[in-house]
């Protein structure tokens, strides 16, 4: 492959027209012989930067990565994609690791994974320093940094074995986690020498995102996945004994479901996962423990049946949706008993067993503004994209994404200063005793004993707002607290208490506005008519047809049917009906190796659908 350029290698190998956001800039970077550092959300296309320049520097490109399961999904990608790479780990037999080594010496392998654990030992060191490493790719950079979510140790080794390396390679450092203090850990542990910067954004456009607080979960889960028949999805549960519930459900009413949670033994976790990646499963209920290292690009929808507990871990779920770039669904299901749960695994969070008094307070303090935000979340009424990219800290001009429930739904800007007045009223006159829940009670006048007991029946507020509907005065509520009218405190019993502006707001001197929904009730999910994968297609049989030929090859020869081609590969396919191998070639997805292995069979399949 001498003199290829990046453009040649992306088409031949990968079989992509062009580049994405950043990608040219880190790969220009590297082969200009400089450190590079990438900050990319999941699903944007961190391997592709390093891959890429891989195949046209001379030696050999080490890749560390923390996982196993990720390993060995790239390197079957990248063997599918006609490329020797091997993994280096300890899911290899000894003989197995000496055999890769022993081609790795013969120069086999452009592209070699190694577990960071493995580089400093006497055998892996033997092969490095005599061998031309031309670049270290650090892939999840951020386990370098204990400031991270998944800090590991071992990782602190890459430094220790580059300096051991008689000749500098490239370092490259690539991460989704975009926090200052991360940035600034990996640049500084991995010794990156005036590192190239390139973060791109956190937004992902092809996901809807949408927020639902329906009175029966289930139902609305199963209808939603009802309405993605033949699709793969993810639904996230917040419990084992939950993930347990719902998935039983799903299999009595007759869906391919399976599920993952820490409960199981490693045998299951692993079968089951497998069962979801090959497509036998097609929806997989799980706790969050799945999802890190799995890079099935076909996920086209994500179901929240509880809120997570911050925007962090819910931005990193719904990620896994759609990563080939077609559009993907992510629905959160609301429930305000999702609230209750996540504040008591914050005040019970024992986790950092290292943490002395005052920094766990630190912490649970933080974890709960980060609940906070979550929440609100759920009950913004402004663009649900904008909301989660200004919490990212990137600025976002448009404040109509048009692919979000807020954005699709009709709002119209309502005064709500009455309603408002009302409830600051009622904490006033409680004496900033209670929680939300016992205010919105009172001022709607609901007769239960905690109201009772509270002798909140007596108070000049109570059932004074009694003629608006409940889920009006709950985003009334949530809005002032949202606007800082109102504020909470930070304890688990989450106290409403006044703020300076709720002052203003009593005192007659502000009007308070917000946005409400224009029709009585949120209409269903799925009355809209969205984008479907697929449904670009004016020929839906023939989508189908390459569908079943993808899944009979990805039989044949044991991999996932996406690492044959992806969605989007086969959506264009439908669209370019290729009549031979010029043509099929233009294809996006379709590269010179996979052409061979698989070309012929696609156009005939074509050709016999088209006569
Ligand atoms: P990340 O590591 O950033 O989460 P991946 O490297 O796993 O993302 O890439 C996600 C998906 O995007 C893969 O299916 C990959 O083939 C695809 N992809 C990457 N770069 C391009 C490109 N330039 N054009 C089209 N698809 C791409
Ligand atoms: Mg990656
Ligand atoms: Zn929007």
């Amino acid at each position: 492959m001498d003199k290829m350029d990046k453009f040649e290698v992306l088409k031949k190998y990968f079989g992509y027209d062009g580049f994405r956001e950043g990608q040219e800039l880190l790969i220009d970077g590297i082969l200009e012989g400089q450190d590079v550092m990438g900050i990319m959300p999941t699903g944007s296309g961190k391997s592709l930067c390093y891959q890429v320049p891989a195949l046209m520097l001379p030696g050999i490109t080490l890749v560390i990565s923390p996982l196993i399961s990720l390993m060995k999904d790239q390197v079957a990608a990248l063997n599918q994609a006609g490329i020797h790479a091997a993994f280096l780990n300890s899911s290899l037999s000894y003989n197995q690791y000496r055999k890769a080594l022993a081609f790795a010496r013969e120069g086999r392998y452009p592209i070699i994974y190694v577990a960071p654990e493995r580089l400093v030992t006497e055998e892996f060191l033997d092969f490095a320093l005599h061998a031309e490493i031309s670049m270290v790719a650090v892939d999840e950079a951020h386990c370098v940094s204990q400031w991270g979510q998944d800090f590991r140790p071992s990782y602190l080794k890459i430094v220790e074995f580059v300096e051991r390396l008689p000749r500098r390679p490239v370092l490259s450092a690539f991460t989704a986690t975009a926090t200052s203090q991360v940035r600034e850990d990996v640049v500084g542990i991995l010794r990156l020498e005036n590192p190239v910067m390139v973060t791109t954004g956190y937004d992902r456009p092809n996901l809807y995102l949408g927020v639902q607080s329906p009175r029966d979960k289930y139902a609305a889960m199963r209808n939603f996945v009802e309405r993605h028949p033949g699709q793969s999805g993810i639904v996230y549960c917040a419990t084992r004994k939950l993930v347990e519930e719902v998935c039983g459900k799903l299999i009595r009413d007759g869906f391919r479901a399976t599920r993952y949670h820490a409960g199981l033994g490693d045998a299951e976790r692993r079968n089951n996962q497998d069962d979801f990646i090959y497509d036998r499963s097609l929806v997989m209920v799980a706790t969050n423990a799945f999802g890190m290292g799995i890079d099935k690009s076909n996920v086209r929808y994500v179901v929240h049946y509880n809120m997570p507990k911050n925007l962090e871990s819910y931005y990193q779920e719904v990620g896994r949706c759609a990563r080939d770039g077609e559009p993907g669904e992510c629905v959160l299901l609301y429930g305000g008993q999702d609230v209750v749960t996540n504040q008591f695994f914050i005040d019970n969070n024992q986790d950092n067993e290292e943490l002395d008094e005052a920094a766990r307070e630190l912490v649970m303090a933080r974890d709960r503004e980060r609940l906070k935000k979550m929440t609100f979340y759920c009950f913004t009424n402004d663009c649900l994209r904008e909301y989660v990219l200004k919490y990212f800290g990137e600025y976002h001009s448009a404040n109509y994404c048009g692919n979000c429930c807020n954005c699709l739904q009709h709002f119209e800007t309502t005064d709500v200063t009455e309603t408002a007045r009302a409830l600051i009223g009622c904490v006033s006159a409680c004496g900033q005793r209670y929680g939300a829940a016992v205010i919105l009670d009172t001022v709607r006048g609901a007769d239960t004993a905690k109201i009772r007991q509270y002798h909140m029946d007596e108070n000049i507020y109570y059932a004074r707002l009694s003629k608006i509907p409940v889920y009006t005065l709950r985003s009334v509520l949530n809005y002032l607290l949202m606007q800082g009218y109102l504020t909470t405190t930070d304890d688990a019993y989450a106290v409403v208490r006044l703020t300076e502006s709720s002052r203003e707001v009593s005192a007659g001197n502000r009007i308070v506005t917000m946005k409400l929904p224009k029709d009585k009730e949120r209409p269903a999910e799925g009355k809209r008519s969205r984008r479907q994968v697929g449904a670009g297609v004016s020929d839906r049989g023939l989508f189908d047809t390459l569908r079943a030929l993808r899944s009979e090859i990805a039989r044949e020869e044991g991999v996932p049917p996406y690492l044959v081609f992806s969605d989007k590969t086969l959506e264009h396919m439908c669209v370019v009906k290729p009549k031979d191998k010029g043509e099929m070639l233009t294809v996006t997805g379709v590269g010179e190796f996979k052409f061979e292995k698989y070309g012929r069979r696609f156009l005939k399949k074509i050709a016999e659908t088209e006569n």
